[in-house]
């Protein structure tokens, strides 16, 4: 899976112009889903221009109510409404400017699962985390707190995104990367058992480039990525599509 998100980028011409591109230039491409993560105002339109292509949309964030007094908040179903497939959850951004906790984000998760829409649940240690030792505690709390209460892993994405890596052109090493979706794999496992485990996909996020998502996707338990600023411009987004794919 590769997912790219676009953040608060683009206007409405400029992702439907950027979606255009990624069916183009992922044409023929098999063995895995793709997907795009515009801003709100954009999803129906980018949604239109995907149909019928291999290439899904997911939203960045979903409200954990179905309606009501909320203003500037989005349900599921509207989401689903709008054309997404998937929503990204719990994206350290929304945690570090928007104050979200492990406790919305597993409200979020179960709402969205409710209402059909694939949750890509994200989680990571900080700089000062890492420092201290503390990245399996962390990662830990994120991901069984986030996911309590969860029967089944069936529609969930996980994404590692060391929050020290976002943005910052400095990515994981493989092997950093690798040893924290081992933790995960096998929390999980747990939890979920062996087989479900084994099954779910865990992304690798954080300065994922078309020069370094081979190395990373070459680990065994890296199942795709989530992709930031690499994913806004048609020719990194498809060079990265292309090497994971091999095509
Ligand atoms: C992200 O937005 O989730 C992300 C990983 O960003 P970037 O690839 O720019 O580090």
């Amino acid at each position: 899976m590769l997912a790219g998100n676009w953040k608060m980028h683009l206007t409405i011409g400029e992702s439907i112009a950027l979606a255009r591109a990624v069916v183009e230039g992922t044409t023929g491409v098999t063995g895995g889903d793709v997907i795009v993560a515009p801003v709100f105002t954009a999803l129906a339109s980018v949604a239109g221009v995907l149909e019928g292509s291999q290439v899904a949309v997911a939203a960045q964030n979903v409200f954990y109510e179905d309606k009501g007094a909320y203003t500037g908040e989005v349900a599921p179903a509207m989401l689903r409404d709008a054309g997404c497939t998937y929503t990204l959850i719990g994206h350290s951004e929304r945690r570090k400017y928007f104050h979200e906790t492990d406790g919305t984000v597993n409200a979020r998760i179960k709402k969205a699962l409710s209402a059909g829409l694939k949750p890509i649940v994200c989680v990571g240690e900080t700089e000062e985390e890492r420092e201290k030792g503390v990245t399996e505690f962390v990662i830990g709390q994120q991901v069984k707190v986030g996911l309590y209460g969860i029967d089944s892993l069936e529609h969930v994405t996980v994404a590692y995104e060391p929050v020290w890596a976002i943005g910052t052109g400095k990515n994981a090493t493989p092997a950093q990367a690798q040893e924290v979706h081992v933790f995960i794999r096998r929390l999980l496992g747990g939890v979920y058992g062996g087989a479900a485990a084994d099954s779910v996909r865990l992304l690798y996020g954080g300065s994922v480039t078309s020069e370094n998502i081979g190395r990373l996707i070459g680990m065994e338990d890296i199942d795709g990525a989530l992709i930031g600023g690499a994913s806004l411009k048609s020719e990194s987004f498809i060079g990265i599509i292309k090497t994971v794919s091999g095509g």
